[in-house]
């Protein structure tokens, strides 16, 4: 969960309110994947089990990440961890979903670290787990795509598509294209979990996740090595709009445009800059440089600045579109690239 203050350039009005938001599957990397369907992690992972390791060799410079880059299979991905149902730390679904991801990550030969933690909320400890798929070389300066998996708890059915699935589907192919293709740098791939709150948005109620993991990376002296941070919320909407948001390291947003200029997708980013509160703040205040790529406004209206569907029952995936999921899935693989050479 995400929670933003919100402005848009060009509006008459400058709103300011607090929110609470957030934006993420993968279904499966062979057969039918663009069915929807999800497979059983069991079955994923007996599928793991058969599949030749990826190559693991360096991208040739003429190998373009973003053409390896499958919106269809992102947008099946998100439909997968959506039919889990409603998925707050804690519940049988989210444990589901995390056997999930593990199995397509395996699947991906991806070296994996999971960051199992306590999360101290105002409805007391709850177990939480942060993901880490590193893909590309050990050493040298560190290239993360992250985006939280949790949904937020709520009194009626919320099974977050856009808000905690496409934030899950995105970098779960992501994550495939890094097995094929990795980068000359490292590149980890994070599923971030409690963005959400648990009763009501404040600095301490919400972002456990990042929180956590940005602590973990300065404790490490991990932080000092991380070039750049990308995090990507509630991507899929099919009326794409991601604005540039304000407190994000700019020179990033800067490759961002660059990217999305290239391949002709300027239109969906950055025509208003937002301030939102979200899980970059943790990594920017440990001195990581860090960027979010979120598409604010979320159904017609104005319901809490976010738009209709956010953190309601209508966040589903008749909502979402696979050419969204495209367009900023090989913006941000673009993206990556421009940055590995550096
Ligand atoms: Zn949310």
């Amino acid at each position: 969960m995400i929670s933003r203050m919100f402005f848009a350039l060009g509006m008459a009005a400058l709103m300011l309110a607090p929110f609470s938001s957030c934006a993420s599957g993968r279904a499966p990397a062979t057969g039918s994947a663009t069915d929807g369907h999800r497979v059983p992690a069991a079955i994923a992972h007996a599928a793991a089990a058969s599949k030749p390791a990826a190559a693991q060799t360096h991208a040739s410079p003429a190998v373009s990440l973003a053409n390896a880059f499958s919106g269809r299979q992102a947008y099946a991905y998100t439909r997968a961890v959506v039919d889990f149902g409603p998925r707050p730390p804690g519940s049988a679904a989210h444990r589901r979903m995390v056997a999930y991801i593990l199995a397509n990550l395996r699947q991906d030969h991806a070296r994996i670290v999971q960051d199992r933690f306590t999360a101290h909320t105002p409805k007391g400890p709850m177990p939480e787990n942060n993901i880490i798929a590193k893909f590309g070389p050990r050493t040298g300066q560190i290239l993360v795509l992250c985006g939280h998996y949790d949904t937020k708890i709520e009194k009626f059915h919320f099974v977050g598509a856009n808000d905690g699935g496409s934030s899950t589907g995105l970098p779960l192919e992501a994550a495939a294209v890094l097995a094929k293709h990795p980068l000359q740098v490292p590149v980890w791939v994070v599923f971030l979990d409690g963005e959400e709150d648990v009763v009501h948005w404040t600095r301490t109620d919400g972002t456990y996740g990042s929180r956590q993991l940005a602590a973990l990376w300065r404790t490490q002296g991990v932080a000092p090595r991380i070039h750049a941070l990308i995090l990507v919320d509630m991507i899929g909407d099919k009326n794409l709009d991601i604005g540039r948001e304000t407190q994000s390291t700019q020179w990033i947003n800067d490759f961002v445009a660059s990217a999305a200029e290239k391949l002709g997708y300027s239109k969906y980013f950055f025509q208003n800059s937002i301030a939102i509160e979200d899980d970059h703040l943790a990594f920017l205040h440990v001195g990581i440089p860090s960027v979010d790529l979120i598409d604010a406004t979320y159904g017609p209206g104005n319901r809490n600045v976010f738009g209709r569907w956010w953190h309601s029952p209508r966040d589903t995936m008749d909502k979402l579109s696979p050419h969204s999921f495209r367009v900023v899935g090989r913006t941000v693989m673009q993206t990556l690239q421009m940055l590995a050479r550096q």
